[in-house]
């Protein structure tokens, strides 16, 4: 029976003491697997490579020349490549696509003899937020199997949580690794833009577009942002600001801080009541340590989300463009020359959604309409930013509910796209503006939900959001 551990380092000292071995984890996580196959959580599981590294790695462990994430077993989302592995961000578009080469991020977490015990059902090209718009269904929400798991990185979340592996790497543009790991009462990081390299990771928006861990503990966090974050060669947008020792320089920070709210989170009817009293309750707990927070009101909250997705959208319509029938995975059996090769395979490849946001996307960068939508989402994405910015100057951290409410029911939403969309409210300040931000479990509802409460920080501040994070959960 695999156990819970908070992090890496319970289960190295496991490790040192003899109580466990890595092939034996690796065994039990494979038989939870099994065993709650229901949760529909891996496109595919790595079941024989697992197993055959684990000897390797307890191996090296006894030899005292193990890597850093030695014992660490994990979950990558579907659209992470990972060399002579298949990579589908589950779609049918890439039936039978395998990849050509391993993402940076793969590599980095190899290297250090992570185990990739295999790849997770997320929404299609991560375009979603409650996992509903994979081609293989839904995942569910160990908690409560009738509602969702948050989305897009849903399948690395609940690979967590229903543990089925030790942590797990989702993607996050909008929201895609806080949102479900507050669904799920784990700990979701997004780094700053430029922090991780985005190489063999499959485009969705590139100005967006962050790798993250979704775990347990604030020091797994720590480890594997410092493990995969940093230069790269193949990925030009990527900060050269070095990478810190998050993990060594970690520890709680109970030193006085200014913390912004924003006072919408409180007052809007759109947002659960349990969640308002989450924040309500860690903001009173913030004051009574001696901490200043105060309400503050962001007049752009209006645009942020519609600024998001014409902006998303658009980039996704020129990322997706590749998928022609031609180059990658899913050709229809009824094209009959070039034209119809793209229209058929592009028609029966991609799911609803995903049509969806390519026409919305083309529409807004055309001709027509550039200076009406794509140029001005661009200049509101600016003022945000600006705005983020300048209330990170005055304040430490910014501080609000990851999403509105917790996981819904499954089927509740998804008809409605434009509903969906404003789930996204509190996640895409940080996407737009590119700073680091933080989902921390904050308890759960009278139903036994997850909640979870999310912090933004400075650009490049991730560790000072570690620290405080850790502090916070300790609170
Ligand atoms: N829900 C958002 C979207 O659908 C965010 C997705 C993401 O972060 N990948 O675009």
């Amino acid at each position: 029976m695999a156990k819970f551990y908070s992090s890496l380092a319970e289960i190295k000292r496991e490790i040192q003491s003899g109580e466990v071995t890595v092939q034996g984890m690796v065994k039990d996580y494979l038989a939870r697997i099994r065993s709650n196959a229901h949760l529909n959580v891996f496109n595919e599981v790595f079941e024989q490579e697992a197993i055959s590294r684990s000897k390797i790695i307890d191996e090296r462990i006894k030899a005292g020349a193990a890597g850093r994430l030695a014992g660490m077993v994990i979950g990558i989302k579907d659209n992470i490549c990972y060399k002579g592995h298949k990579v589908s961000a589950s779609s049918k578009m890439l039936a039978g696509f395998t990849s050509v080469y391993s993402s940076t991020i793969v590599e980095r977490l190899l290297a250090e003899d992570a185990i990739i015990i295999g790849r997770c059902n997320c929404d299609e090209f991560a375009m979603g937020a409650s996992n509903e718009n994979s081609y293989f269904g839904p995942v569910k929400n160990y908690a409560d199997n009738t509602r969702v798991s948050g989305g897009s990185s849903g399948g690395s979340a609940v690979a967590v949580q229903a543990n089925l592996c030790h942590a797990a790497i989702g993607t996050d543009t909008g929201g895609s690794v806080r949102q479900p790991a507050s669904f799920c009462g784990l700990i979701g990081l997004k780094p700053t833009y430029g922090r991780i390299s985005r190489h063999g990771i499959i485009a969705y928006a590139s100005s967006f577009d962050q790798a993250g861990p979704i775990t347990r503990s604030v020091e797994d966090a720590a480890l594997l942002l410092e493990i995969m974050a940093g230069v790269d060669d193949y990925d030009s947008t990527l900060a050269q600001a070095p990478v810190p020792a998050y993990s060594h320089k970690l520890s709680a920070d109970p030193s006085k801080k200014k913390i912004a709210y924003i006072q919408e989170a409180l007052s809007s009817p759109g947002v659960d009541p349990e969640v308002k009293s989450a924040l309500v309750g860690y903001i009173d707990k913030l004051r009574a340590e001696g901490h200043t927070v105060k309400p503050i009101a962001f007049e752009y909250l209006d645009y942020i989300v519609p600024a998001y997705y014409i902006l998303a959208m658009a980039e996704a319509s020129a990322n997706l463009e590749r998928y022609d029938g031609v180059h990658y995975g899913y050709r229809s059996p009824a094209a009959a020359g070039l034209v119809s090769t793209y229209k058929r395979s592009r028609s029966e490849g991609f799911g609803r959604e995903v049509k969806r946001r390519i026409m919305l996307g083309t529409f807004v960068l055309s001709a027509g309409y550039y200076d009406a939508y794509y140029a001005k989402a661009q200049k509101i994405r600016r003022l945000i930013k600006e705005k983020t910015d300048s209330l990170l100057q005055e304040y430490d951290f910014i501080l609000t509910p990851t999403a509105p409410e917790p996981a819904f029911k499954i089927g509740k939403i998804e008809k409605d796209p434009v509903v969906m969309y404003l789930y996204d409210i509190f996640t895409v300040q940080a996407s737009l503006a590119g700073v680091p931000a933080i989902s921390l479990p904050a308890g759960t509802n009278t139903e036994g939900m997850p909640l979870g409460l999310q912090l933004l920080a400075k650009r490049f501040a991730e560790q000072e959001l570690l620290n405080f994070s850790k502090y916070f959960l300790e609170l």
